[in-house]
């Protein structure tokens, strides 16, 4: 039975992140093909049916993501359907216009995660291609102001990891928690070697630093392999695209085959790993167990 949903609102982004291809990549490549996959959003209305059906499958959360989901006018109705649905709603933001939308999403999220890649302005600006880092700041606060409990979400890469010390230091400084997840390969970033793995460790002990060991120790071992996967995106996973059609086993793998098809090959896809974890009684089963039991004693 599945568990989550990633539900893709829209494929548009006001970012431009360097290690991020759907701005560069999916809505020119479907473009020149002709096709839509997804990228026409249908309104929250008719998005109702789909999101029933998605819960009575038994799916008990909801991750919102894109592109940017703030770039979608009707996010509000669609968090308010999901919230009436019962889901456990999870939306990740860049938070560039969470200054001007924000009050409309306050008690509409369960978990809302604002992104950072450095700690640092001039870092964070050059690797998202917009100047956002204040707007982030800013967001940060505002969302708490509001009452809510906003985490910072970390894409962790090869040229990021140095600034680990000044990002636990800031979410430190700020009283919000930062989840560290490992990127995927784009742009040649994925993996670490051994003694970065073990810096990333000794980060997480911190009290602020949330890192999932499963996917941390499935990193080191160099992802999936094709020839025996641990994905279980098809059983564990439904993803949603912006025109309420779902693709399966995952955004990227429309195959149907899990874990088996050449692009599977190494992938480190945490969002679809993560709940594959939770099948077979293997290390990764028990890591993400003692992750998960880590992250709810932080975040209590
Ligand atoms: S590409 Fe998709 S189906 Fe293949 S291993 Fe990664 S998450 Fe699983």
């Amino acid at each position: 039975m599945p568990s989550i949903c990633h539900y893709y609102v829209t494929l548009r982004c006001n970012d431009t992140c360097e290690f991020c291809p759907h701005w560069t990549v999916l809505e020119n490549q479907y473009a020149r093909a002709g096709e839509e996959l997804g990228t026409k959003e249908l309104g929250a209305r008719e998005m109702e049916g789909k999101l029933k059906e998605i819960r009575a499958k038994g799916v008990k959360t909801l991750n919102i993501t894109g592109g940017e989901p703030l770039l979608r006018d009707d996010l509000p109705e669609l968090l308010k359907l999901a919230k009436a649905l019962g889901f456990c709603v999870e939306l990740t933001t860049n938070g560039i216009l969470y200054g001007e939308k924000g009050r409309l999403l306050n008690g509409l999220t369960d978990r809302l995660f604002f992104s950072l890649d450095y700690p640092v302005a001039a870092e964070h600006d050059r690797s998202r291609g917009v100047e956002c880092f204040h707007a982030v700041m800013a967001a940060l606060e505002l969302a708490k102001t509001a009452g809510e409990q906003p985490l910072l979400a970390c894409t962790l890469h090869r040229d990021n990891i140095r600034f680990l010390p000044e990002l636990a230091e800031l979410a430190e400084k700020r009283q919000v928690k930062v989840q560290l997840n490992p990127v995927n390969d784009f742009n040649g970033t994925q993996g670490f070697e051994p003694a970065t793995v073990e810096a990333v460790k000794y980060y997480a002990r911190r009290k602020h630093v949330l890192v999932n060991h499963a996917l941390l120790e499935f990193v080191r071992q160099g992802g999936n392999r094709v020839y025996w996967p641990r994905c279980r995106a098809a059983e564990t996973t439904v993803t949603l695209l912006p025109d309420g059609t779902t693709v399966a086993p995952c955004f990227d793998n429309r195959s149907g085959r899990s874990g088996r098809a050449d692009i599977c090959s190494s992938c480190m896809r945490g969002p679809y790993m993560l709940p594959s974890f939770a099948i077979g009684l293997d290390k990764y089963f028990w890591l993400n167990l003692w992750s998960e039991w880590l992250t709810r004693r932080k975040t209590r």
